[in-house]
């Protein structure tokens, strides 16, 4: 890992935080409704999880056992708003499944305990991948695991952080060593805005194709080669 790379990041997240303030992730009011929307988000836009979710509250099955023993059409219906609505019943019944019954419905027991083993856990669950088990983790279950999406990945290609292929694994890995520094009391906060903060950027700054670099809070951060080229292969 480059000596240099720290820094750059945490430069990154002051320039960003700058830009933008705090950015008061997950949105959710509580643990068990942002890991609903972690599922819901996959492919689809966050207004869209919005009105899914507002409809389970509007029928009062927020929660892990009133949601699983919804009838399976029931439950496809009301997350129409989400789009995929049949393949994410599935995947949120996979979920509900072992939370409910393994754990009793509690979700802190679910993403509590080693964080690698929380891990291997959800990653387990038919439809769980990295992106939304790590949104879990960190949002939910409060746990210091840093993740990785595609805004992540293109971002830092794009400023030479990471190799154009690195897998997810390898980001985050770049990103635990090399923002672990802070105390560890102030480290959830620090990670789980930092990913929100990329995810800003990500969305209104650099796009697969004509990246706003001009405009965008991380342009001083480029290499000294210049503005990036757009990167089809990772949109
Ligand atoms: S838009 Fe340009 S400056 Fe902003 S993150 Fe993307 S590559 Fe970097």
């Amino acid at each position: 890992m480059s000596p240099q790379l720290a820094p750059a990041l945490r430069e990154a997240y002051t320039r960003m935080r700058r830009r933008n303030g705090h950015q008061h992730w997950w949105p959710g009011e509580t643990p068990f409704e942002v890991c609903v929307g972690a599922i819901l988000t996959q492919n689809t836009s966050w207004s869209n999880v919005e009105r899914a979710i507002a409809n389970l509250k509007a029928a009062r099955v927020l929660a892990p056992r009133a949601l699983y023993t919804l009838p399976p059409a029931q439950l496809a219906e009301r997350l129409r708003p989400a789009g995929y609505f049949n393949v994410k019943a599935r995947r949120l019944r996979a979920f509900l499944a072992v939370l409910v019954e393994d754990f009793g419905s509690e979700l802190s027991r679910l993403l509590g305990g080693p964080l690698g083993e929380a891990r291997a856990r959800l990653l387990a669950i038919h439809g769980i991948g990295p992106e939304t088990a790590d949104s879990m983790l960190l949002y939910a279950g409060a746990q210091p695991t840093f993740v990785v999406d595609a805004y992540t990945k293109r971002i830092f290609a794009r400023h030479g952080w990471c190799a154009p292929n690195a897998t997810c694994e390898e980001v985050q890995g770049l990103c635990s060593a090399s923002l672990d520094q802070r105390p560890a009391a102030g480290r959830l906060d620090y990670w789980q805005d930092y990913h929100a903060q990329l995810v800003m950027v990500g969305k209104d700054f650099c796009r697969p194709r004509q990246p706003r670099c001009e405009v965008c809070p991380l342009g001083p951060l480029l290499p000294p080669n210049g503005r990036p080229v757009s990167t089809p292969a990772q949109s």
